[in-house]
This record gives structure tokens, C-alpha cells and sequence, in this order.
């Protein structure tokens, strides 16, 4: 707007206040709720702009809370703890055993993910990387938190089940630090996060890593614990007083199949566009797997591949709540108009047709 004006008004310092002032009023109301005490505005007698913080503030409260706080000490008590990797003066970094897929991996770190896959209450040693010796007493902090927005102020915790038959203090604990005697359980009193810590120890002699083992008390799909929400680990370096000198974050997903899942999840992470992703039959259905997309485009064969059911794996929970939102539309469509069962082909959306199914990608792993 401000370009539109230039070119229509003259030099003159009158219209380029009363310009200023078209445009300043819906900036500053903004600005000032997050910036400037309300004090400034009495002072200066704008009771209209004192007006507009007073309404602006109330939703502005909710507004700090979710968004990432930039990297530096994180102050123990925050509620939303910082998820970015943050080397540090110490160039503190991780490193994963290269483990593959193999089907009896218990432990398998992918690099494209950034993600652990490992089974329950199995060991994952992680070795840490350091430039300089961290000053003396420092320590090392695992913390989980729930990947998602909308999960993360809640703490993470293992199911009922699982706490219930485990004799230890920490049993509420999901992440274990193994083979430390020297391993601390907290929850931090104001936000109930769990985390555990053990002194930083610099690497043996003749290596160039030290090594940390965890393990993951619960699977992701455990109800009543994380209930198939994904986690990230939060491992941070810190002083004796608990200041940050460096984080590091990744993925955990604790399941039975921790080289299957890693392989699948990789092969999807590659399938960007819904479009292409390569849809995949159940294993009942007795034809041969092939892609859907060759047979729709023929209209002969609709009628038949309408009645086989296909699988979808969908990356995120509200993707799949739209397309089974369309999916769920489609199958009452079929219901309503019966004789017009090629209607579905007529979506914009490249959806698969009626009777097929979405499905969660997690859905599949229900075993562990
Ligand atoms: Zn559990």
C-alpha cells in the first residue's frame, strides 16, 4: 500500500503524515502488546491505542508459548522444552552405530530421518562428540517430549502396564541410561518432566568418542503412554548447575520391527507428492501388487479395481483425518448412487476409489 501512495501523492510532508497515519494503526497495536509496556501509551494520552492493546492482549497470552525459542540456556523450568540442535562452543554432536535393517536389529539409527528405531528395553549406545573438554562436573541429560504441537506440553511417560510391573523407583521413567551406576532420575518440579543424567565422561584412551546407552522403557504404540505419539529425545551437554553448553535432538519410535519399520518409513519419506506414493495391496488380496495409477486411467477396468482394497500409507495425523474425511464421503456416495459407481473417478483428488481403505501408517505395526 505503501508503494500505491508514493506514486499518487505530492512531496508534501502534510500528506505523507496523514499517509503514515492510514498506515502505522494497524502496527503498532500489534507491536506494542508484545514489545512496549501500556505505560508508554498513557504517557503519551493515545487512549485509542491503549484501547486496542487492552483488546489485543488476551489473545496474544497464548501466542509465545508455541513458538521455538532461540538457542540459548534453556531455562529448566520452561514448559515447551527447545527441540534444535545446538553444537555449542563444544561442538557437542551425536553419532549412531550403523546398524542396517536387518529383521533382528534390535537398534537402528536412520540418517534421513533422523530417527532411532529400537526395541523396548533394548540398549541403544549413542556416542558423544566433543571439540573441548567440557568444563569438570559436566553432564549429560536425556529428556523425551512429544513431537507434535499439539502433545508437547504434555510429559511423557510410560503406560500403566509397563510402570506397574517394574520394581524400580524410576519405574515411571521411559528413558534409561544403562551400565552408569552413576545415573540420576529427576522430575523437574514445576513441569513433571522426567529426564536422567549421568556425569559426561571423556572418551578412553585411543578414542575419540565417549559413548551414552539408553533405553526406551515403553513402546511408542503402548496405550495409556504414548499411545502411537511420535517422541523425540532431547539430549543436552550441560554444566554441574544445569546450564546448556550443547543439544542435540532426535527421533525414537520403540517398536518390535526396528529395521522393518526404519526401511519403510524410509522408503516413504522419499514419496513426497501423494500423488506418486506408491500405493500397496493387502497382503490377503490374492492379485499381484502393482500401482493403481496405471489401471484408473483405464475406464474399462474401473468397475472391477473398485472392488479391490487398497492400502495408503499417509505421512501425518490430520492428512489422514482429511482423506478419510473424503474417503468416508466417497464410500457414502457409492452407498447413494449405486448405479453410478464411476462417480468417484471424477475427484480432482488423486485419492484411491471407493473401497479402499486409508490407512494410518502406524496401523500396520499394531504387533509390538
Ligand atoms: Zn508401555
Amino acid at each position: 500500500m505503501e508503494e500505491q501512495g508514493f506514486e499518487s501523492l505530492p512531496l508534501s510532508q502534510d500528506s505523507f503524515k496523514e499517509l503514515w497515519e492510514s498506515v502505522i494503526t494497524p502496527s503498532i497495536s500489534t507491536i506494542s502488546t508484545v514489545t512496549a509496556p501500556n505505560e508508554t501509551w498513557r504517557n503519551n494520552g493515545q487512549m485509542l491505542m491503549l484501547e486496542l492493546t487492552k483488546v489485543f492482549d488476551e489473545d496474544l497470552f497464548e501466542l509465545p508459548q508455541d513458538l521455538p525459542v532461540k538457542d540459548d540456556v534453556t531455562p529448566p523450568a520452561s514448559t515447551v522444552l527447545v527441540t534444535t540442535d545446538y553444537p555449542g562452543e563444544y561442538g557437542f554432536e551425536l553419532r549412531f552405530q550403523q546398524s542396517g535393517t536387518a529383521k533382528s536389529v534390535t537398534s537402528t539409527y536412520s540418517e534421513l530421518l533422523n530417527k532411532l528405531y529400537c526395541q523396548l528395553a533394548k540398549t541403544s549406545p549413542i556416542e558423544l562428540l566433543v571439540v573441548k573438554e567440557p568444563p569438570m562436573g559436566a553432564i549429560l541429560r536425556a529428556t523425551a517430549v512429544y513431537k507434535k504441537t499439539e502433545h508437547m506440553a504434555e510429559v511423557v511417560r510410560r503406560c500403566p502396564h509397563h510402570q506397574a510391573e517394574d520394581p524400580a523407583e524410576h519405574r515411571c521413567h521411559l528413558i534409561r541410561v544403562e551400565g552408569s551406576q552413576r545415573a540420576q532420575y529427576f522430575e523437574d518440579q514445576d513441569t513433571k518432566r522426567h529426564s536422567v543424567t549421568v556425569p559426561y565422561e571423556p572418551p578412553q584412551l585411543g578414542s575419540k568418542m565417549s559413548t551414552i546407552l539408553l533405553s526406551f522403557m515403553c513402546n511408542s504404540s503402548c496405550m495409556g503412554g504414548m499411545n502411537r505419539r511420535p517422541i523425540l529425545t532431547i539430549l543436552t551437554l550441560e554444566t554441574s548447575e544445569g546450564l546448556v553448553l550443547g543439544r542435540r535432538c532426535f527421533e525414537v519410535r520403540v517398536c518390535a520391527c526396528p529395521g522393518r519399520d526404519r526401511k519403510t518409513e524410509e522408503e516413504n519419506s522419499t514419496k513426497t507428492q501423494m500423488g506418486t506414493k506408491q500405493t500397496k495391496k493387502r497382503k490377503s488380496a490374492p492379485a499381484p501388487a502393482s500401482t493403481s495409477v496405471k489401471k484408473s486411467k483405464s475406464a474399462s477396468s474401473a468397475e472391477e479395481e473398485d472392488k479391490e482394497v487398497y492400502v495408503l500409507h499417509v505421512r501425518g495425523r490430520e492428512r489422514y483425518e482429511m482423506l478419510k474425511k473424503i474417503n468416508d464421503g466417497q464410500e457414502l456416495l457409492d452407498k447413494e448412487n449405486k448405479t453410478k459407481s464411476k462417480m468417484s473417478m471424477k475427484l480432482d483428488v488423486p485419492l484411491p476409489s471407493s473401497g479402499k481403505r486409508v490407512l494410518l501408517k502406524e496401523e500396520r505395526s499394531d504387533s509390538d
